[in-house]
Order: structure tokens, then C-alpha cells, then sequence
């Protein structure tokens, strides 16, 4: 089973400085700053997936990178840009999340597979248009015509894609996208892409959907898939049900939440291989925009906060996991809330975090590097390297799959 992270440019300045918590004056951004593959002692994932609507940057929530990073993506092209190790693979994708509200996809198959080729890709996704609909009843005749209608445009467009890739004899493999609103739908889809000569073929559109109706389409397109079809879940995490999904052809996914959830989750902050824990929240006076605006308003007092930023930090780099270092650091924490006007205590949380310590069990380079500093809620740079260890973690979890366990004994029984 394989993993691929979604890019989104997120690096981190292996230069930091977390005691001051300044750059280096002297830091050039992405020339200097790590991937996560750069700066784990492991890659945490088998490849990247790169969306053109976040390189190109047209359309609503892209535009992450700089006029300037782009022409050097396709000069460099993928594989020199993110300074990616061997066994690292590339694979393209239009984004079609950034475009759902239009009514057809605002590219042509030939600026895809310009983006693809021009920027050397392992493997490129058909281009697609999402339904963000599921209805297991709806026939493939009597349902939404909008929804029939998306399904249409992706099966024609893959045709179009998997035509001019081998016309042209492009070295790319062709991933077809398919879409679908139900079982039956989903499995006419993957068998119209089989047709079309697809071995590998991405499902859209099941971010939203439960463990269960996925596992449901699974089936159903096993019953028309070939066995060298290879299945990719786009957007999907639910490692715990990859065995599964393994079962019915699934062999690669991709998904930002371990990443995320170090900074956006509201507790499963700092993941371990059987649990997660709230990280330690210390925002900076300085750079924090909603304590900014109430310092502003003379909601919070400025200078108060800053003292008391800065003795949750001493309290936390002191801490030695003693129960009066817990205690200590809860209350001081527990003080910055108060002055900071937190609605909701964190008590009961950090009491769990700060018992448990999990970054000192931790293997990842990162937390034995940083210790406490990774499991502090802060700035981006520790925010993100939290989000690397949780990958480095998802890794870990998928090296102890069924699925993988297998693919492992089969290699080596047959050399
Ligand atoms: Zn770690």
C-alpha cells in the first residue's frame, strides 16, 4: 500500500532557531527550507501528488506557489525540485477540488498533460470533475443530471487524456479518474476506463463518504475490475480500513490529515502508533492574529501575555515529567488560557499529554531532536514538524499492514 502526500509547499528551516523562535537572516525559502523526506531520517511517504491548480495558481484556494517557484518546477522538473530520494515518486493531478463550483472543469486535457510532461511526472489523473453527492439508489439513468452529467465529462475526458498519451507516446503512466454518486455507478465507471486501457484508476469524490459506502463501491467494482487494476483512493485516509480496501485492488491513497490534524485538529494533535494527544498551546503574543486583535480591542493585557508566553515556556523546557512538573505546567498553561481568554480549558488534555510525554518515545529524528518543542501548539515551524512526525507515524502504521506484510513475503520468497 502506498501513500502519497499532497504538496502543498510546506517546508521547514532546518536553521530555526526554537529559543528565540527567529529565521536566519540569512534563509533563502525554499532553497534552503526541508521537505519532510528531507528532514526525517525516513521519507514518511512513497511519493508526492502535485495539483496543477495549486502550481498554477487560477483558481480559489491554489496559488501556493510564487511565479518564480513555478518556472523552476518546470525547469528543474518534479523530481529535482523536491530534491525527491530514489524510490520517491511523482504523480500529477488537476485539483479538481479547487474548480468544483464551475460547471466544467476550467482546463483542457492537453494543458494537463502539458503540466505533466513539462514538469516529468511519474503518473498523471485523467481530468475530472467531482460529484459531491452520494445517492446508492440512484440509478445510472434517473438521478441529478448535473451529477450524470460530471460523470460524462470525466469519462470523456479520460478517453481523451489515454488517447493522446499513447498517440504521442508519452512516458507517463495514464491514471484514469472516475466519479460516481453510488456502487453501481462507480463500478460502470471503473469498467469504461478498463475499456479505454487504464491499469491504474483514482476514485474521486469519496473524501465525504462513510468507511462503510466506500467499502460498499469497493465491492461492486470488483466485480468488474481486472486483476491488474490497480486502485487509488483520492483524498482518503482510514488506514485502519486499508486491509480492507487492500482486498478489493486498492494500492495507493493519498491524504493531508495526518499533517494537518497537528495544527487543525481541536485535540488529536501529536499522533502515536496507538493513540493521539492535544498539543501544548502557547501562541505568541507577537504573531498570533486573534490575540492581536484583542490586545487591540483592550480585551487582553499585552503585557501580561508576554510574561506569561514566556513562563509557559521556561516551565515547559524545564519539564522533566515529574508530577510536579506536570502540575506546574498545567497551571502556568492554565494561567496563559485565563489571560488569553480561552473559552474552553485544556486542563484535563495537557495532563494526559504531559504524563504520557510521547515525544520521548518517539524514533522520528524530529522528536529526538526537539523533545518537549514538537508537542508545543505554536508557529508554523513547530506546527509542521508535529504534522511530519504524524506522517512519520501513518508510516510506521502501514509498514504493519496485512496488505504490506504480504507484498514483502511474496518479494522475498520469490527473490
Ligand atoms: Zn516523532
Amino acid at each position: 500500500m502506498k501513500f502519497y502526500f499532497p504538496d502543498s509547499q510546506d517546508l521547514v528551516s532546518p536553521t530555526y532557531d526554537f529559543q528565540h523562535d527567529e529565521y536566519s537572516p540569512l534563509r533563502v525559502r525554499q532553497r534552503d527550507d526541508l521537505y519532510a523526506h528531507e528532514i526525517l531520517d525516513t521519507p514518511p511517504y512513497s511519493g508526492i501528488l502535485v495539483s496543477k491548480s495549486i502550481v498554477d495558481g487560477a483558481m480559489k484556494g491554489a496559488g501556493k506557489y510564487t511565479s518564480a517557484q513555478r518556472a523552476r518546477l518546470y525547469r528543474l522538473g518534479v523530481e529535482r525540485f523536491f530534491r525527491l530520494p530514489k524510490g520517491v515518486e511523482s504523480l500529477g493531478d488537476n485539483g479538481a477540488f479547487n474548480y468544483v463550483d464551475e460547471l466544467v472543469p476550467p482546463v483542457t486535457v492537453e494543458e494537463t498533460l502539458d503540466f505533466y510532461i513539462g514538469c516529468g511526472f511519474d503518473a498523471g489523473v485523467s481530468v475530472d470533475h467531482i460529484i459531491f453527492g452520494y445517492d446508492p439508489l440512484a440509478s445510472l439513468d434517473d438521478v441529478d443530471p448535473a451529477w450524470a452529467e460530471r460523470r460524462r465529462i470525466t469519462l470523456r475526458l479520460a478517453e481523451e487524456f489515454i488517447t493522446q498519451v499513447s498517440e504521442q507516446n508519452l512516458n507517463l503512466q495514464p491514471v484514469g479518474a472516475a466519479q460516481g454518486w453510488s456502487p453501481t455507478s462507480f463500478a460502470d465507471s471503473v469498467e469504461q476506463l478498463q475499456k479505454m486501457g487504464y491499469q491504474r484508476i483514482a476514485l474521486g469524490g469519496m473524501v465525504p463518504l462513510k468507511t462503510k459506502d466506500i467499502l460498499d463501491c469497493l465491492q461492486e467494482i470488483d466485480k468488474v475490475r481486472l486483476p491488474t487494476t490497480e486502485l487509488h483512493l483520492l483524498g482518503v485516509t482510514r488506514v485502519e480500513s486499508m486491509d480492507l480496501f487492500s482486498d478489493f485492488g486498492v494500492t495507493s491513497f493519498d491524504s493531508t490529515s495526518a499533517f494537518r490534524q497537528a495544527f487543525m485538529d481541536d485535540r488529536n494533535n501529536f499522533h502515536t502508533e496507538n493513540d493521539a494527544f492535544i498539543a501544548l498551546r502557547v501562541p505568541q503574543v507577537d504573531g498570533n492574529p486573534a490575540l492581536k486583535r484583542a490586545i487591540l480591542a483592550g480585551r487582553v493585557s499585552q503585557k501580561d501575555a508576554i510574561a506569561q508566553e514566556r513562563v509557559c515556556l521556561r516551565v515547559l523546557r524545564e519539564f522533566d515529567g515529574s508530577a510536579g512538573a506536570i502540575e506546574r505546567a498545567i497551571a502556568e498553561l492554565d494561567a496563559y488560557e485565563t489571560i488569553c481568554q480561552v473559552n474552553r480549558s485544556h486542563q484535563a488534555e495537557y495532563e494526559r499529554t504531559l504524563t504520557a510525554a510521547p515525544w520521548n518515545e518517539c524514533e522520528c529524528s524530529l522528536c529526538k531532536t526537539l523533545g518537549i518543542e514538537i508537542a508545543i501548539f505554536r508557529g508554523t515551524e513547530r506546527n509542521k514538524r508535529r504534522g511530519f512526525h504524524n506522517m512519520s507515524v501513518l508510516a510506521n502504521k502501514m509498514k504493519k499492514l496485512k496488505s504490506n506484510v504480504l507484498t514483502s513475503t511474496t518479494r522475498s520468497n520469490h527473490g
